[in-house]
């Protein structure tokens, strides 16, 4: 491995589209695959969107000491395996892990130079348009979700760097210009 980089931002906010939009255009990074209790949604495919594992092999990954960090979100748990890490250092891999802020912190502590990137809305109103809009949960997952955005955006104030998501063209081009700091 050759740098860590963890990106999270609130729920709805775009993330995985900047994600996505950025390995495109730089094949040399990693996306570390999580391990999560949600049920799947629709168009995700187990292996790539997330490891879908049930409560009690997540549990048992716990007690194994499998993970690197790991969080309870919305009632559902999330968690990077070592393994994944493990591998990408062997294959001397730049790797991005997309991680809500509970687990950023954790990792902050293990590895010392990893980098924590946090998008944001252009607002708090936007971002429950988003929400709202893309229609994958429901209302009530929604409220969750927003509060659990206000907890995370404020959160990001022990973050290296934030990046607004107005456009996610905008959004690329900066995260790049972050990245491209630590890259030698
Ligand atoms: P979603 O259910 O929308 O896919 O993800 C909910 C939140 O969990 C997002 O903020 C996402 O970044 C975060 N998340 C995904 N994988 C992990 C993980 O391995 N660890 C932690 N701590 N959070 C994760």
């Amino acid at each position: 491995m050759k740098r860590l980089f963890v990106i999270s931002g609130s729920s709805g906010v775009g993330k995985g589209t900047v994600i996505k939009e950025f390995l495109k255009r730089n094949p040399g990074f990693k996306l570390s695959v999580s391990c999560t209790t949600r049920n799947k949604r629709p168009g995700e495919i187990d292996g790539e969107s997330y490891h879908f594992i049930s409560r009690d092999e997540f549990k048992k990954g716990i007690e194994d000491n499998d993970f690197l960090e790991w969080a309870e979100f919305s009632n559902n748990c999330y968690g990077t395996r070592k393994s994944n890490i493990e591998q990408a250092l062997k294959n001397g891999e730049n790797i991005i892990l997309e991680i809500e802020t509970q687990g950023a912190m954790q990792v902050k502590k293990q590895i010392a130079d990893a980098v924590l990137i946090f998008i944001a809305p252009p607002s708090f109103e936007e971002l429950k348009k988003r929400l709202e809009g893309r229609q994958t949960e429901n209302p009530e997952a929604i409220r969750t979700r927003l509060a659990q955005a206000e907890r995370e955006q404020n959160d990001s104030k022990n973050y290296d760097h934030i990046i607004i998501n107005d456009t996610i063209q905008n959004a690329v081009e900066n995260l790049e210009k972050i990245i491209s700091q630590y890259l030698i």
